[in-house]
Order: structure tokens, then C-alpha cells, then sequence
């Protein structure tokens, strides 16, 4: 289950993150602006994430949609990955996480929309590179070196975000929110 920590990421990272989060609720509320968004300043990793998601369906991908935003279920218990205005997510994670998971990508989605190209560089490789690192930690049995997944601005950011539009942070006060 998700368990909304307050992480204090510094001035920059608190600042991204508010930016984030108050930009998401703006664009939830006007999503026409959000697809604009996607396909103009966010096309760049549409296009790379398009290719991933053309991999998945090949492969076995089975697609459905979660807010507006496209899910490809693909694989098993691995967790997640945002491509653009969708993710591909894991199957058998049961239904917290695989509900978790999908809020935490949305949260991704907004974050293309808003950064746009940046969010390549601020977003996707740090966030890929760290669950890489991570992952190898935890299979070489050194998962104590891993610090809360949440913890780096851009997980946290994503994760907040997907929570507070759609999941267990939904009509909480967004100031509360805010770091
Ligand atoms: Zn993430």
C-alpha cells in the first residue's frame, strides 16, 4: 500500500515538485490543454514511448485506460514505466500496488506535459537509472543500501500527484501537499 511521507527534497527539488503538483491540478481541470501539451513541448518521449508501447502490445500487452491516461498491462510483478500520455505496468502485483502504480504513472504523464523535453533529463533517466541501481542493490542482497523509493524528487513528485488526482490523497487540501 502507499504511505504518503512529506519528503523534504530542497529548495530546487521542493520547488519542481510544487510546480509539478500544482500544474497537474491545473491541467487535470483542463485537460484539452494537457493533450495539446502532450503532443506539441511532450511529443519527444510520446514518440520514444509510442515504440515501447508498439514492443508491448506485439508481445502480449493488453491495453485499457485509467483516467484518460492509456495502461498496457505487460509482464509480471516488475512494477512500472510512464511513456509519455500512458505506462506499461506489471501484472500479478496485486491491487494496491498495481493501483499505486497506475496513480504514480499519471503522475509521470503530468510530468511530460509540464516539463516536456526537460523531463527526459529530469525525470525519466534519473528515475530509470535509480531503479536500476536499486534493483541491483536488492538482487545482490544489499536492498539496506536502498534509500524510500519516494524519497528523490521525481519518484515523490510522480507519486503525490497520481495519489492526490486519482487515489488515496484525492480531496486532500493541496496546500497540505505543498513542501
Ligand atoms: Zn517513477
Amino acid at each position: 500500500m502507499y504511505n504518503y511521507v512529506k519528503y523534504d527534497h530542497g529548495w530546487l527539488g521542493n520547488w519542481i515538485f510544487n510546480a509539478t503538483l500544482k500544474g497537474a491540478a491545473f491541467l487535470a481541470k483542463h485537460m484539452w490543454l494537457y493533450w495539446v501539451l502532450q503532443f506539441t513541448w511532450g511529443i519527444l518521449y510520446n514518440i520514444i514511448g509510442g515504440l515501447i508501447t508498439l514492443f508491448c502490445l506485439i508481445f502480449g500487452g493488453k491495453a485499457s485506460s485509467y483516467h484518460g491516461h492509456y495502461v498496457v498491462m505487460f509482464g509480471n510483478n516488475w512494477g512500472g514505466l510512464e511513456v509519455g500520455c500512458g505506462a506499461i505496468v506489471a501484472n500479478n502485483m496485486g491491487d494496491a500496488w498495481t493501483t499505486h502504480t497506475k496513480n504514480h504513472e499519471s503522475g509521470h504523464n503530468f510530468q511530460n506535459a509540464i516539463w516536456g523535453p526537460i523531463a527526459i533529463f529530469m525525470m525519466n533517466i534519473p528515475s530509470a537509472v535509480r531503479y536500476w541501481y536499486q534493483e541491483i542493490n536488492s538482487r545482490r542482497g544489499h536492498g539496506e543500501k536502498n534509500k524510500p523509493y519516494d524519497s528523490a524528487f521525481f519518484e515523490d513528485s510522480a507519486s503525490v500527484t497520481g495519489e492526490y488526482l486519482y487515489g488515496t490523497l484525492k480531496g486532500k487540501d493541496i496546500k497540505e501537499l505543498l513542501k
